[in-house]
Order: C-alpha cells, then sequence, then structure tokens
C-alpha cells in the first residue's frame, strides 16, 4: 500500500511487554505513527530498532538529507540501534509486535526485560529477505531464536496447502512455540543447545534432513557461523542456485571478540567485495568473496 506520509520511519510506544516463553519477551507497540507504516508484505520484514541515548525519553527524529533517504544524517552520536523482525502488524488495530530472545547482556535484551508501557523506540530501514519462487513446491525454514519470530510468521502467512518443513533450535522445551497455519507443515524442534549457550545442531540437522524431489526453497536466519556453514552446504555441495535460498546472519556468538578480530581485517575484506562489484559482479558473488576471505583469516 502507498502512503504519502511514510517517512521511512516511525515512533513505537510500548503498549504492552510479555513473556511469552522463558527466553522470548513479547513487546507490543502502538501510538501514532503506526498509522503511517507501509509494510513490504514480506514476512521477514525486519527495522533497525533505535533506543534513546542516556537521559532522553525517545531517540531524536530522522532527517532526510539531499537523496531523500531518512536517517541520521550527520549527527556524531547517532542513538543505539539493533535489527528486530515485525512479528506482526495490523493496520486496524495500530499495533506492531517485536519479539526480543532474552539474552544475557546487551542493550537491546536487557530493553526489552525492563520495558514498561509508554517507552518510545525509533524504528526505521525496513529490510527482508523471503522470496519464495513461484514454482518452488516444496520450502525448508530453519532459525535459531532470533530467526523464530520470522519464521513463526512465514508459516503463519504460508498459503492453503504450502508444503514446509521447520527445524528450530532453542532453549528449553517450554520456548516451543504454535503456530497457525493454512500450509502443511512438519517441525523439527531441536532442544537445549545453540542460541549462546552451546554449540549448535542446526547445520548438522540440515544436513540430516532428506530434501524433497522437486524445486524447494531455503529460508534459514540463525547465528553467522553457522548460516555460513549451511549457505555454503547448498551453494557449493549442492550446487543451489541464488534464487533457491536465503540464509541470513541474524546475530554473532562472542561479537566482541569477532569484532576486535574483524578490524584487522575490515579493509581487505571489503577491498575484495569492491574488486567484486567493479570488475560487474553482482553482490551476491561480491558477498561470497568478502566471506570467503573472511573464512580464510578464522573469522
Ligand atoms: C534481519 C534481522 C532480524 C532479526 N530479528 C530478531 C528478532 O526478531 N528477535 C531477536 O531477538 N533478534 C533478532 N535479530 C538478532 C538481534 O539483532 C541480535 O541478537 C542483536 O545482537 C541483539 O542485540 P543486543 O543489544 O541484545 O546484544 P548485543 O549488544 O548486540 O550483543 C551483546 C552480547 O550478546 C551476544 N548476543 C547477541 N545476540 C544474542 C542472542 N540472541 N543470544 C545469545 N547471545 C547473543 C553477542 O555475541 C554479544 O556478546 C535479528 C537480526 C537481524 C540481522
Amino acid at each position: 500500500m502507498s502512503n504519502s506520509s511514510w517517512r521511512g520511519y516511525l515512533y513505537a510506544e510500548v503498549v504492552s511487554v510479555q513473556r511469552l516463553t522463558p527466553h522470548m519477551v513479547r513487546v507490543v507497540f502502538g501510538g501514532p505513527d503506526m498509522a503511517n507504516y507501509v509494510p513490504s508484505g514480506a514476512p521477514d520484514e525486519c527495522m533497525a530498532v533505535f533506543f534513546p541515548r542516556e537521559g532522553e525519553e525517545r531517540p531524536p527524529a530522522m532527517t532526510a538529507d539531499a537523496d531523500g533517504v531518512w536517517w541520521y544524517h550527520g549527527i556524531a552520536d547517532q542513538p543505539e540501534s539493533r535489527n528486530y523482525s515485525v512479528r506482526r502488524f495490523d493496520r486496524d488495530a495500530g499495533r506492531l509486535v517485536i519479539d526480543f530472545v532474552a539474552h544475557e547482556g546487551g542493550l537491546a535484551a536487557t530493553w526489552a526485560l525492563e520495558a514498561r508501557p509508554g517507552q518510545v523506540l525509533l524504528l526505521a530501514g525496513a529490510r527482508s529477505w523471503y522470496d519464495k519462487p513461484e514454482a518452488a513446491e516444496w520450502q525448508l525454514l530453519v532459525a535459531d531464536m532470533t530467526g523464530l519470530p520470522s519464521l513463526g510468521r512465514i508459516v503463519e502467512e504460508l498459503p492453503a496447502g504450502a508444503r514446509a518443513h521447520a527445524i528450530v533450535e532453542v532453549l528449553e522445551p517450554s520456548d516451543v512455540q504454535q503456530f497457525e497455519t493454512r500450509g502443511d507443515v512438519t517441525y523439527d524442534w531441536r532442544v537445549g543447545t545453540g542460541n549462546g549457550d552451546s554449540e549448535s545442531v542446526l547445520a548438522e540437522a540440515v544436513r540430516g534432513y532428506p530434501l524433497p524431489d522437486g524445486d524447494g526453497y531455503v529460508w534459514f536466519a540463525g547465528e553467522a557461523s553457522v548460516t555460513r556453514a549451511v549457505r555454503k552446504y547448498f551453494r557449493k555441495e549442492l550446487d543451489y542456485s541464488q534464487e533457491r535460498f536465503e540464509i541470513i546472519g541474524y546475530w554473532r556468538a562472542q561479537a566482541e571478540r569477532w569484532l576486535e578480530k574483524y578490524k584487522k581485517h575490515e579493509s581487505s575484506a571489503l577491498a575484495a567485495y569492491n574488486e567484486v562489484i567493479d570488475s560487474g559482479g553482482s553482490e551476491f558473488e561480491a558477498d561470497e568473496q568478502y566471506d570467503e576471505l573472511l573464512e580464510g583469516v578464522g573469522l
């Protein structure tokens, strides 16, 4: 739906907070800006969630500079932000739902655990990946707890009879969720592993899943080292073409340690990326080159 008043960002006011499962906090947002939000319609839509700066009640407003993109152009002490999926959006009710994984530490997780009605965040920069080709006869949907909100929405929005298999890794039995769907969905819940607590079993679970005959589509959101391994499996071992999968790193375990090391290799990784683009390659090919370089240095 087009809406000329959509500025590309919105203020989201906390309406209610609920502990959905032991490791998932559901925050329902409302406020007058909800009427202006124009979702992409993709079920894995994600927004950058900005938090108030020290001493402020809400993050500052964004501006649109000469190129018309709404952002914090030229603001040195930009508010902190993290990526979160839009679990549900109901225009009529003026409500937007985000499910936050309740993990140890972390600005966003801590904010969610302490969230109270009336608090205000700013949401901007909507992006999405899920794009199943018409011809795909089945889907494999894989997620850890960070990908679970999007996976739930994908399952809920499946058309009648759509065939899907979901492999999901959660921390404990009561973190398992149930979804209403018109699709024909089977589930493989992996309980007690991954999610920053221990080694993930998702890569192994994907390898162990006998892929159905016919064209399929794979969507996977989870920890970056696991998604990389699974992306390689489909791309290099099974020779899947680009449009048959979206495998996205949603977060990184021990991010601080990774970032420290990344700083030393950032310029060569970016150079590898730009070299592909400059020689006429696609962003997808450039991403692969970038990833290969990082993997080569143990990142
Ligand atoms: C497109 C996209 C959509 C996403 N959607 C969601 C969503 O709907 N719900 C959701 O909960 N997350 C989602 N994420 C993941 C979320 O952005 C990250 O987990 C983010 O790092 C959390 O921020 P934080 O401030 O809590 O922790 P940070 O300050 O980023 O990290 C602090 C520490 O916690 C660790 N850490 C970060 N996330 C986790 C985690 N989930 N489990 C265990 N340890 C962690 C880091 O390695 C670091 O050591 C999404 C990410 C992307 C890219």
